[in-house]
């Protein structure tokens, strides 16, 4: 194994959206790529955004999609526990050494004096409602107070909490993987809390503290944490050298398929799609958000299709397997801009993924599928002989039932308006002949089928186009369906000149 260690680092708090996939994809890519560890850290020092299971649930996401950890909460690992409240004693001298060297201060501002703050500072008319340097020497911190009194407000057990002290007029920059040098202006920077009334890290804190002590080398993460940047390259410069810090990627947003900002959770409720890899169920509401695994993907498409969703390997290629994707996989080649997502796209992955595929590889579920609608399958091979013969018009695994529920029930209704224009006393007698001829063969082959068909319909001058129509209405009860001959012979001999006989009673 090689040095190079990266993490996903998730908060618990919902369901786990396409993007937070992708971010552990490339992470889990570039791992094994470089013949490194992945690592997932559970980020759970906001508690009032803790939210019950998820953090499970996104452990069975990871598991649905074949990114399985090195190390986490669930894999163990030398740098357990790998859950931050349950690392929270180690934040605190971090905190106390920033104070301590005048990189960070105790405030002891109330809810109320922050809400009066921030009206004050709208009155002003100021575009920042930021507690920064502008303001913190108006407000009740060990910047402003004499240090007995800070010392008194600690010792009577007012709660404070640890703020950076980002200094004015200064430039902070890293060069990102993907975007080349940034640069951040401390002006527009706040003074972050670090450190929690009640002891418990911010995120910002623990996020630098445990990718030093958990010996990250590289982090990939959304854009969306890019402003969050300075602060946490001051805290590396402030606390273990710039020289100890990860490369870091910021990779790109997922658009909603217009293009218009960030996709979220309602746009897909919006737009009829999932953004969730798999079901989420809102403990609080009951809520279910139907995730990409229920609604029929197979777990090689779904990564396929959000390894796509940013990157390109320079040429046309777009099926890629996970083995080809280590290969391949190359962060510089991540696009800065961000990934239109489009749904059809999505399925028509899908759709190539359930071809490219043996139906062994998904046989399981398509069998809970018929089994949920009461067709229990007990003839394994003929199983397997059904969805090869459907799969070309599957996209998303329930699309099995649909095309090939009537493989095992035979119809119950008829596309009788197709077949009506066409039916006269010459084709009844046909298909009663064709029962005839049928159950005479000795064997039951595709072509046996056929020939024998096109035969009578040459002997009877009848046009083999519309008895082929006909005979498919009278199998599967509608036009759709793969070769009708194929069909027949997969149902077998008995039950297709059944399916006949019913239908000429039908017909009339
Ligand atoms: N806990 C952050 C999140 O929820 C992680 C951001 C990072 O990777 O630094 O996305």
């Amino acid at each position: 194994m090689s040095n190079i260690r990266v993490r996903f680092a998730p908060s618990p708090t919902g369901g786990l959206h396409l993007g937070g996939v992708r971010t552990v994809l490339y992470n889990y890519l570039f791992a094994r790529q470089q013949g490194g560890s992945f690592i997932v850290r559970v980020e759970d020092t906001d508690q009032g955004r803790f939210v019950e299971g998820a953090e499970q649930y996104i452990f069975n996401c990871l598991k649905w999609c074949g990114l399985e950890p090195d190390e986490s909460v669930l894999h163990g690992g030398p740098f357990a526990p790998y859950r931050q409240s349950e690392r929270k004693p180690s934040y605190r001298q971090y905190a106390d050494q920033l104070v301590k060297e005048g990189h960070a201060y105790y405030a002891f501002d109330t809810p109320e004096e922050l809400d009066a703050m921030r009206e004050r500072l709208k009155a002003s008319g100021s575009g920042s409602l930021q507690y920064d340097h502008h303001i913190r020497m108006s407000m009740r911190n060990s910047l402003n107070l004499l240090p007995e009194e800070t010392e008194k407000l600690i010792k009577d057990g007012v709660p404070y909490v640890i703020r950076i002290k980002i200094n004015a007029n200064e430039f902070v920059s890293f060069t990102d993987m993907i975007r080349g040098e940034m640069e951040f202006d401390t002006n527009n920077v706040d003074d972050k809390v670090l450190l929690k009334a009640d002891g418990m890290p911010t995120y910002h804190l623990a996020v630098v503290v445990d990718d030093f002590l958990m010996q990250i080398t590289h982090a990939f993460r959304g854009e969306e944490w890019m402003p969050s940047a300075p602060v946490h390259i001051l805290l590396w410069k402030f606390l273990f050298g710039l020289d100890a810090m990860p490369q870091w990627a910021h990779l790109p947003l997922i658009l909603k398929p217009d293009g218009n900002g960030k996709l979220s959770k309602r746009d897909g409720d919006r737009l009829g799609f999932p953004v969730y890899a798999m079901d989420w169920t809102d403990p609080k509401t009951g809520d279910l958000t139907k995730g990409f695994k229920e609604l029929g993907f197979l777990p090689e498409a779904f990564i396929n299709l959000l390894a796509v969703l940013g990157w390109n390997d320079g040429t046309e290629q777009e099926l890629f397997t996970i083995q080809e994707l280590t290969d391949k996989f190359s962060i510089s080649r991540v696009h800065k801009g961000g990934a239109k997502f489009d749904y059809e796209k999505a399925k028509w992955f899908n759709h190539e993924w359930i071809k490219k595929l043996p139906v062994t590889a998904y046989l399981p579920q398509v069998k809970e599928i018929f089994a949920a609608k009461g067709i229990n399958i007990d003839d394994e091979a003929y199983f397997i002989t059904v969805l090869n013969l459907v799969k070309e018009r599957c996209s998303l695994l329930p699309d099995f039932y649909e095309q090939a529920a009537f493989f095992f029930n035979a119809p119950t209704s008829y596309d009788e308006a197709a077949v009506k224009p066409k039916w006269d006393e010459a084709k009844k007698d046909f298909f009663t002949m064709l029962i005839r001829n049928y159950t005479e063969l000795e064997d039951w082959e595709i072509e046996t089928a056929e020939n024998t068909c096109k035969q009578l319909a040459t002997e009877k001058n009848i046009k083999i186009g519309e008895l082929q129509m006909i005979l498919r209405v009278m199998l599967v009860g509608s036009k759709m369906g793969p070769g009708v001959f194929a069909i027949a012979s997969a149902i077998g001999q008995t039950d297709t000149c059944k399916r006949i006989e019913n239908a000429i009673a039908v017909f009339g």
